[in-house]
């Protein structure tokens, strides 16, 4: 008999399911139940895409901009982001060198179907976020990590980084980080400046997403390096900053070449992204960090408050958020404890125990490459962090 498993290829069988993603689709299968569940497993930004984006959004209906687009996005909209770039990096891009894509999930996919070749070795500074990992393996390519500590707050150091002695085709990461909340700001960037140019046919794809939401000084921008311009990637997007996740928009700017290698790739794939959205993104492009104050210091003020909540729980190691919307507690003091019997062996079983037991979602760090930790994204309201943080309190407590 036919057996469709089979029929699926060897590289999406070994192909994971988002972890971020399962742990809310999870959470909402429990919600639609009626259960009261509180959920800090997804990051998205719960504050709604401003009115001046939805209207430019609407007026792009009206006036039918309905149609495909150029597959690397409108030239005004690619052109709006060379002015973002200038206005807020100071450095000069021209629209050859911007792809936009169906968020910047598919930009980093891209640029990695562009750079890879079957064994070639990409460095990821664990944690890392949760689909660079499954992306370069699908793609042929190995991830080597390299690990940073929570005692360090998940900063890079140099002198490890000078260690590394490999032949690496890129450096891929998010500043500000996804999952750790960890920021390296121009002086912690401009001090691993040697490392970068010692590997000096090493792509860096710098994942700028969370660009807007910083807590007291900003995170610092590859951009900002004359001399390695010519192997730089960003990768930016409207998910976080604008509020803008379900519009799915993202971009890289980066040397001709490679955009060029993204559009080809994107032009087999999916062409360019909703023109409605695309429309509605010169808005977007046009609003500086400023216009979105209020979202920003809320954000702080809920990483102060996650911070604190977290540090009274005992043996229970935190780190300090620096920006993005995420703070992830170490909480190997409790694992290989038991629940009614049954061993907590790992951190996925323990956001399953927490989902199941104390109603609580969060995504386990092992999706992270980060065995010991938990995620808690919060971006959610000051009550529902109280909440979640004495969940999680009740649930560690009940560990024999
Ligand atoms: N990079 C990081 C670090 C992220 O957290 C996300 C969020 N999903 C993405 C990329 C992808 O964002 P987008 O919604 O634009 O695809
Ligand atoms: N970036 C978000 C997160 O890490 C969205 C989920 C995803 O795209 O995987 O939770």
């Amino acid at each position: 008999m036919f057996d469709i498993k089979q029929a699926l290829s060897n590289r999406v069988k070994s192909l994971g399911e988002s972890a971020t993603l399962k742990m809310a689709r999870m959470a909402t299968e429990l919600k639609n139940k009626g259960v009261d569940v509180v959920d800090m497993s997804l990051g998205e930004p719960d504050f709604n895409t401003p009115d001046v984006i939805k209207n430019a959004a609407k007026l792009a209906i009206d006036q039918n901009w309905t149609r495909y687009s150029p597959v690397p996005g409108y030239l005004d909209l690619r052109q709006a982001i060379c002015d973002k770039f200038k206005r807020d990096q100071k450095v000069e891009f021209t629209p050859d060198q911007i792809v936009v894509s169906t968020g910047a999930k598919q930009s980093i996919a891209n640029v990695l179907l562009a750079l890879l070749n079957p064994g070639d070795e990409v460095l990821v500074p664990g944690p890392f976020w949760v689909s660079y990992r499954d992306m370069i393996e699908f793609m042929g390519g190995r991830t080597v990590e390299v690990p940073t500590t929570i005692e360090s707050n998940f900063k890079l150091n140099i002198d490890q980084l000078m260690q590394l002695k490999g032949n690496y085709k890129a450096f891929l990461f998010s500043n500000p980080c996804n999952p750790s909340g960890n920021l390296l700001t121009q002086k912690d960037l401009d001090q691993l400046l040697p490392f970068f140019l010692k590997h000096k046919d090493m792509v860096i794809i710098s994942d700028e997403i969370y660009e807007y939401i910083f807590f007291d000084e900003k995170a610092g921008s590859m951009t900002a390096y004359p001399e390695l311009r010519d192997r730089v990637v960003i990768v930016n997007g409207v998910s976080k900053g604008q509020c803008m996740t379900g519009w799915r928009l993202g971009y890289m700017a980066g040397p001709k070449e490679i955009a060029a290698a993204c559009s080809k790739i994107q032009g087999q794939f999916t062409s360019g992204t909703s023109s409605i959205t695309q429309r509605a993104a010169i808005t977007a492009m046009k609003m500086e960090v400023s216009e979105f104050e209020s979202m920003r210091l809320a954000f702080k003020k809920r990483a102060g408050l996650i911070f604190e909540e977290l540090k009274q729980i005992a043996h229970l190691k935190t780190n300090k958020p620096e920006g993005a919307f995420y703070i992830f507690p170490d909480i190997s003091n409790f694992l290989g404890k038991h629940y009614e019997g049954k061993k907590i062996k790992d951190t996925t079983e323990f956001c399953l125990y927490m989902l199941e037991s104390h109603h609580l979602a969060m995504t386990p760090g092992d999706a992270f490459g980060a065995p010991n930790s938990i995620r808690l994204s919060f971006a959610t309201s000051e009550d529902k962090i109280r909440e979640a943080c004495s969940r999680l309190k009740r649930g560690l407590e009940q560990l024999k």
